[in-house]
């Protein structure tokens, strides 16, 4: 990396010019940090708003788990098998998944290579157990930590490696020129935080050949959300940049708490606490799911199944389904705004018309599964330190007794399986930008549970193997970086000043922005989705981002990433929304982890009236076939392209071809 100073505009900044800028230090990330200098490509450098922040560092559930090829048991497995599973949920890329099969043993033994505790029998086995959307046993886990280990151990081969990290840096846009095929990555503007008060307001330039964003999940989109509160995402950085998304509609909810951000999936429901609502201020407590199931058996056994049918599914809402139980959280919360509490200090009591729970009520498979684990125990809270002390340790750990207090919880959102659209080499749209993690959307409509953390894995890794290979070219001068970067540069200063030039009166506070972006997206684009909300919600929300450029304040220089991450998140949701809205509008229907009501379809539930009433999506719906892609185009407005779905290509099993095109260089190839 070469470091300089450059004018533009009539001020000077910091430079530095690099091969490869890695913007975000999860997972993903440092991933590709290390993979690159693994294949010799040393001149790269990570940029990250804080080290430890993320959904890599900073989340987990009861179990967190890592997807990939099976290692164990007697039943063979194959790559093109998990590829056609990783694919089965419709609206994924084949060959996406194809390569992230493929490449998913691999990336886990890079792993395990690092120091991630997964854990093996006494024969070398990493033994897999049945996650969600998993007909195997693919999945392992190293605790409810998993990505918390993979954190630090990539961190650490960073700096073991010394890949330079610019901690407190806040990327605030990606630089791009060129237009069509013909444009590509030129570097990116960041704020030090560290340097803020300064004259030129924390302003570094990077110069770069290269961009890997690795920048996370959109979580700073709602009000619900069990994304860790560091976690806010940086999409519109990529759509400012002309990067193509798809699959934006395609987001993941489930229940979760929210004192502490943490999925309440697993041993917390197979433990079977008693789910109360009260009123805003804690009386009038009830159990309010007693009203919607025949019987306490029925009740309890929707409870323990919701422990590994975590994300809300709408194929589950209906004849008791453990989705049920989303609906109807659901409908306390956000509908009659009341609260809904986990209570782990007694079994479910019933009323009048269901009986006080008895494990012997539950379903025999749940009933087998606490006998197993001998936890047949006489309160929630005994079962759950039987099954899983940890899990209760780590609420301790943020403050709350679940022996002594209920857990506040709601239905929120954790992943957006859709993103930015990446070649098999990771490769977006715009030449050098490479999204890797959860920002680059490889998955469909729903994924194998672990598949995320493998996704990251094996992009970063195919990102970095590119390029080495294809990439590796040097950054431009300074004077040519200044020519062609800036105008972009100046743009972004001259918006940072103008937002610290505006008064109170009549301008937009940031924090006024993210409340309303949060909002919205809650009420009409996350787990309910109302046809008539969402166009209404689409055109407010393109209103604030209009509003937001023109207006949004910067209190002073220290409130400038904050008033560029609202203007990010404003622009955001206005795309996700306008996602959404297409998709209803080419007549899609409840799907994934969403419901859109349909008063053609039925309720979940007679009692839950026609307001209710959903129906499904089929394969073959036009929606179903094909995949929705945005971009945002002239004077920012989104362009929306159907796509077909690739399917999974067929092996190329012919070793003699594959050894001569592997030795003339003709594998890692640009795309056509
Ligand atoms: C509660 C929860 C449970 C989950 N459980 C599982 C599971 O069991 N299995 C699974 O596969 N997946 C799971 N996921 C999803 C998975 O954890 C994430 O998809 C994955 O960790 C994302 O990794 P990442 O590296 O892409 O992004 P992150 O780890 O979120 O990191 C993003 C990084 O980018 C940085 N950043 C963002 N914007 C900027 C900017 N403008 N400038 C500088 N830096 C920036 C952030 O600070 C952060 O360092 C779970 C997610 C949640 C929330």
């Amino acid at each position: 990396m070469r470091t300089s100073r450059v004018r533009i505009g009539g001020r000077t900044y910091p430079l530095h010019s690099l091969n490869t800028l890695v913007i975000g230090s999860g997972a993903a990330g440092l991933n590709a940090a290390v993979r690159l200098h693994e294949h010799g490509q040393a001149d790269v450098a990570v940029v990250t708003s804080r080290l430890g922040a993320g959904a890599s560092a900073e989340s987990g559930s009861d179990k967190q788990t890592y997807y990939k090829l099976s290692l164990s048991g007697d039943r063979p497995d194959s790559a093109a098998e998990m590829a056609r599973d990783l694919a089965a949920g419709g609206s994924a890329h084949g060959d996406i998944a194809l390569a992230e099969a493929q490449g998913s043993l691999e990336a886990f033994f890079h792993l395990v290579a690092l120091g991630v505790p997964f854990p093996h029998d006494r024969f070398g086995a990493y033994v897999g157990y049945k996650t969600d959307h998993d007909p195997r046993q693919r999945a392992t886990s190293a605790g409810p930590l998993t990505s918390r280990m993979m954190f630090e151990k990539l961190l650490a081969e960073c700096r073991r490696r010394r890949v330079r990290v610019f901690d407190g840096h806040e990327a605030i846009a990606l630089l791009a020129g060129g237009r069509g095929v013909r444009r590509r990555v030129l570097g990116a503007v960041a704020l030090d935080r560290a340097g803020l008060g300064s004259r030129e307001r924390g302003f570094i330039l990077f110069n770069a050949v290269n961009v890997i964003a690795a920048t996370g999940g959109p979580g700073g989109l709602y009000e619900h959300s069990v994304y860790p509160e560091s976690q806010t995402g940086s999409h519109g950085l990529l759509f400012e940049a002309g990067a193509t998304a798809h699959n934006l509609t395609e987001s993941q909810f489930g229940l979760a708490s929210t004192k502490f951000r943490w999925n309440v999936s697993g041993a917390y429901q197979q433990a079977v606490p008693r789910y109360v609502s009260t009123d805003a201020r804690g009386g009038d407590e009830r159990e309010f799911l007693n009203d919607y199931f025949p019987d306490m058996g029925a009740l309890a056994t929707a409870v323990f199944l919701k422990g590994y049918q975590w994300p809300f599914d709408p194929r589950k809402a209906r004849g008791g389904g453990s989705s049920l139980i989303d609906v109807l959280v659901h409908e306390e919360t956000v509908v009659k705004g009341r609260r809904v509490f986990l209570d782990f200090r007694a079994d479910p009591r019933g009323d009048g018309r269901l009986a006080p729970f008895a494990p012997a009520l539950l379903g025999p498979e749940a009933f087998a599964y606490l006998e197993r684990s001998g936890a047949l125990m006489a309160t929630p809270i005994a079962r759950l330190r039987k099954m899983n002390p940890p899990a209760v340790a780590l609420y301790r750990a943020h403050g709350i007794d679940l022996a002594r207090e209920p857990l506040e919880i709601a239905v929120c959102a954790q992943h957006n399986n859709g993103g930015f659209r990446a070649s098999v080499w990771w490769e977006s749209n715009v030449r050098g930008l490479f999204p890797v993690g959860e920002v680059c959307g490889t998955h469909g409509v729903t994924r194998p549970g672990g598949s995320a953390l493998n996704a990251g894995q094996v992009g970063g890794a195919r990102a970095a193997l590119f390029i080495a290979r294809r990439r590796a070219g040097r950054p431009l001068s300074d004077a040519a970086f200044a020519r062609a970067a800036g105008p972009l540069v100046r743009a972004r200063r001259e918006l940072a000043e103008a937002m610290l030039g505006r008064e109170q009166a009549g301008s937009l506070d940031p924090a006024a922005c993210l409340a309303e972006v949060r909002r919205r997206m809650s009420a009409c684009g996350a787990v309910v989705r109302d046809a008539a909300a969402v166009r209404a919600g689409k055109d407010a929300a393109r209103g604030l981002w209009l509003r937001a450029r023109r207006g949004l304040r910067a209190a002073s220089p220290r409130d400038l990433p904050r008033a560029f991450k609202s203007l990010d998140l404003a622009l955001t949701h206005a795309v996700y929304l306008e996602a959404i809205a297409e998709y209803l509008d080419r007549g899609g229907k409840s799907r994934g982890s969403y419901l859109v009501p349909d008063p053609a379809g039925e309720p979940p539930h007679p009692r839950l009236g026609g307001r209710w009433a959903f129906s499904l999506a089929g394969p073959d719906d036009f929606v179903g076939r094909n995949i929705l892609e945005v971009r945002l185009g002239g004077r920012g407005r989104p362009e929306k392209r159907w796509v077909p779905v690739r399917p999974v290509p067929p092996a190329e099993a012919w070793f003699e071809t594959v050894w001569d095109d592997f030795r003339n260089d003709r594998i890692v190839a640009e795309e056509e």
